[in-house]
């Protein structure tokens, strides 16, 4: 198996599974019980909170463990909006993952004032349309670090001086981009940012909202003392103890993985460039997570690709997971700018540490020969893009 379908999911790092294992085995305590085998519990989960903590650049005290990234978004998103009464306006981009485009949906049938900042065909947001959204009635702008379809990477620190000035709260969804970039959420200069722990070789089911000190923000799930009574619930133990590994193994490998997974991805992206005709590459050149690649094969459905490799055991996406199966056209194809036909024709292929040269090798010996055959059978004639 080829699995090139990284954003959407990781394998579990080998390290991590060990360590969720024995953990599993010893460890039933609740974090919550006075006794030894609680307290335990309970010291082992800060210490991975402390281990996350440390790779973002803030404090323990301000790493909330939810269920999953899209949790942590809408932890941010509806718990920031709701302690700020006062204020009625949110703004986002037209880019961002349905965790955070559903939950403004929501606030827009709430009442809520929402503006969606569009983005140019690389996929980097407006500013000058940012800016002018702002009022004082904005009590906070959520744009995403890097998207999940196209990997672009946003100017996040740009957006935060411009917020910072207007005392407004800056949310970032760092879900695709912690352990590719650098994550810091002081350089960022964010008051609260999601990740996931699927995403990068740790367990499904565990995220985390890192909400800076001072904040002002509901809780989330109301209960017992659990996660500073932000989200009530004994804690997922297990999940937690993945993430923390996962972070730990992250941070000890991180640089021979970028240079690995950098390294191929070009390869691929180049190799496919040559090596297809009417190929479009989809994104930023640069300002990219480089191991997130989208390409628009003209004349075909992205989807009868996507079927045509997994026949060969070779695993990619037609773009966000969470729409797979979906009707409808990625909104992130089309907000830069692809007519629905070429959005349909695309594939994501994103890379991963486990990727080696041989899977690049194969990918770029049977890829070519899928295009053509289904170009041969196709009747769709997409006009030039
Ligand atoms: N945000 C982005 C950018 C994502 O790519 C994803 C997952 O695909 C999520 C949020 C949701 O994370 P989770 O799967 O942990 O709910």
């Amino acid at each position: 198996m080829i699995y090139l379908d990284n954003n959407a999911t990781t394998p579990l790092d080998p390290q991590v599974a060990e360590k969720i294992a024995k953990f599993a085995q010893e460890h039933f305590g609740n974090p919550s019980s006075l006794y030894p085998i609680g307290r335990e519990v309970k010291d082992m989960v800060n210490e991975a909170r402390e281990i996350i903590a440390k790779a973002l650049g803030a404090s323990r005290s301000e790493i909330i463990f939810t269920g999953s990234g899209t949790e942590a978004d809408n932890f941010a998103i509806r718990g920031v909006l709701e302690a700020n009464p006062d204020k009625n306006e949110f703004i986002t981009s037209a880019i961002e993952h349905p965790a955070v485009l559903r939950t403004a949906g929501y606030l827009e049938k709430k009442g809520f004032k929402v503006t969606y900042v569009p983005v140019d065909s690389k996929g980097v947001i407006d500013i000058e349309f940012l800016k002018k959204a702002i009022s004082p009635n904005t009590a906070l702008i959520s744009i995403m670090q890097a998207n999940n379809e196209i990997g672009t990477i946003q100017p996040i620190e740009e957006v935060s001086k411009i917020a910072k000035e207007k005392g407004i709260l800056v949310h970032t969804d760092a879900v695709q981009s912690f352990g590719k970039i650098n994550v810091n959420v002081d350089s960022l200069g964010v008051d609260l940012l999601s990740i996931s722990a699927h995403k990068i070789y740790g367990p499904k089911g565990i995220g985390a909202l890192y909400i800076r000190k001072g904040t002002k923000i509901s809780p989330l799930i109301y209960g017992g003392h659990q996660e500073r009574e932000m989200r009530a619930g004994t804690e997922n133990t297990i999940g937690i103890i993945g993430f923390g590994e996962a972070v730990r193994v992250m941070r000890e490998r991180s640089h021979q993985d970028k240079k690995l997974i950098n390294k191929l991805a070009e390869r691929l992206k180049k190799g496919i460039e040559n090596k297809i005709a009417k190929v479009k590459f989809n994104g930023h050149e640069k300002q990219r997570i480089k191991g997130t690649l989208n390409f628009s094969f003209l004349d075909l459905e992205g989807e009868a690709i996507l079927l045509a490799l997994a026949t060969k055991e070779i695993y990619v996406s037609t773009g966000s997971a969470c729409s797979e199966g979906a009707e409808d056209v990625s909104h992130v194809l089309q907000a830069i700018g692809l007519k629905p036909e070429v959005a349909r024709s695309s594939i994501r292929i994103s890379l991963g540490k486990f990727n080696t040269e041989e899977d690049i090798n194969i990918v770029l010996m049977e890829m070519p020969e899928i295009v053509e055959k289904l170009r041969e059978i196709s009747n769709l004639d997409i006009e030039e893009y």
